[in-house]
């Protein structure tokens, strides 16, 4: 698709094109200059934003205004835009009645935040194929590791015989929606139905599943759910974490400052007693990104707006084309937890994320190859889970070893390439 794109369509012109698909109308993925055109296939890192989504974000700022703090016009704008965007969210996520929608930074900002509200005694739990967003916000409380299953029910028979073999006493789960690394989804109705069984709460990571597939709070009966915009075709900065409000309503705010502070007395003894606010603003100390939550809602109404069907639809047949195409290849291979299958069936499990292995090839210089030579851009490295990719690779979960100076990617010889589709994607 890049050779052909390079030779021409969609117009070879200088600028992004916008490229309508199912009416998202994403502006990045292809972009010509020159000789060269760039096909972006790196959704799961960060996905283009939705060119509706740059228009509501120019319209509203004329009216930027900071929130809940002043009475003037702009502010009691921002203020009511911002409240607007809380619900979109709450819808887009099929939110119950009682859950409180938090703005963050990202799914792990969202993650840390829970962390910090987990009442004290609590046991954690979380396979240790999660990114690292969600294996490390819970050190320093009481945390289970539990090995990478092979199958979808290997994962529910594990944290079932896990929880049942634990005492009594508050305890939380976190589970992924869909890998980062093979794109596979997980279970997660069902390891909710476990978690609860056994009196466990159970928090979502959605950072990957969300902008692929419709994440509804209530339907997956999840406690907590935590994506990033930047992922679901809106700009980079801001997160959402939604979910029930009791351990989020008694717990410490999670920054303390402005906002976040009902009264602030300074007592004679040198002390200050301080009464917290409750509901969302508890945990938005300070001047929140309104830009950033009106974009994430955005985003949400365009792909609601959309369906969430043809989106699905389009990306599975993108996977099973790829999946298809690789498996020609005797030196390709491809990472899969759950086993593959067809290439049909495995992309029916999946998301549009697969990540590969070329024999005889460094992953880095196979993805630098990729780029430069046919301009595709794709993502190498261990994908910030380095267990779960030393498990893939055979190299054991428990190795040291295998991670080089590349920061979130740096695996050396474990690297693996990652191909990852979306809404634009030509
Ligand atoms: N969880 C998963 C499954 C992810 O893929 C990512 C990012 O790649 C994250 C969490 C962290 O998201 P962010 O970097 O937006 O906080």
């Amino acid at each position: 698709d890049a050779r052909q794109a390079r030779a021409g369509a969609p117009g070879g012109s200088p600028e992004c094109p916008v490229l309508p698909v199912l009416g998202l109308d994403v502006r990045v993925p292809l972009v010509t200059g020159g000789e060269t055109t760039y096909a972006a296939l790196d959704y799961a890192a960060s996905a283009p934003v939705l060119q509706r989504v740059w228009d509501e974000v120019a319209a509203y700022a004329p009216y930027y205004g900071s929130v809940h703090r002043g009475a003037g016009y702009l502010s009691q704008h921002s203020t009511a835009l911002f409240e607007e965007s809380r619900a979109t969210v709450a819808r887009f996520l099929g939110c119950r009645e009682d859950d409180r929608v938090l703005f963050t930074r990202s799914t792990t900002d969202s993650l840390n935040l829970l962390a910090s509200a987990v009442p004290e005694g609590t046991r954690v739990y979380v396979f240790e194929s999660e990114h690292h967003a969600a294996l490390l916000p819970w050190r320093g409380l009481h945390t289970t590791w539990l090995d990478a299953p092979r199958s979808p029910e290997q994962a529910v028979a594990a944290l079932e015989e896990r929880l049942h073999a634990e005492p009594a006493g508050p305890k939380l789960v976190c589970v992924t929606g869909a890998s980062n690394v093979t794109g596979e989804i997980w279970p997660v109705r069902q390891l909710a139905d476990a978690a609860h069984r056994h009196g466990a709460l159970i928090v979502l990571d959605a950072a990957q599943l969300a902008p692929h597939h419709p994440v509804d709070i209530g339907e997956l009966d999840v406690d907590w759910v935590a994506f990033s915009g930047h992922k679901l075709y809106a700009p980079f900065g801001a997160g959402v974490l939604a979910g029930r409000s009791d351990w989020l309503d008694a717990a410490e705010p999670y920054l303390a400052g402005g906002g976040a502070s009902r009264s602030v007395v300074r007592e004679a003894d040198g002390g200050v007693e301080v009464e917290w606010q409750g509901g969302a603003a508890r945990h938005e100390a300070g001047s929140p990104n309104v830009i950033g939550a009106y974009a994430v809602a955005a985003a949400c109404r365009a792909l609601d707006e959309a369906g969430f069907g043809r989106l699905v639809e389009r990306e599975r047949t993108l996977t099973a084309r790829l999946l298809t195409a690789l498996a020609e290849v005797p030196e390709v291979e491809v990472l899969s937890l759950f086993g593959a299958g067809s290439p049909g069936e495995a992309a029916e499990s999946r998301v549009g994320v697969v990540s590969f292995v070329v024999e005889g090839w460094n992953s880095s210089h196979f993805a630098a190859a990729l780029s430069a030579e046919y301009g595709i851009g794709v993502r190498d490295g261990l994908f910030c889970a380095h267990p779960l990719v030393r498990t893939l690779r055979g190299a054991g979960s428990e190795q040291r070893g295998g991670c080089g100076a590349g920061g979130t990617g740096g695996g050396g010889d474990l690297n693996a390439v990652r191909v990852s589709f979306g809404a634009g994607t030509p």
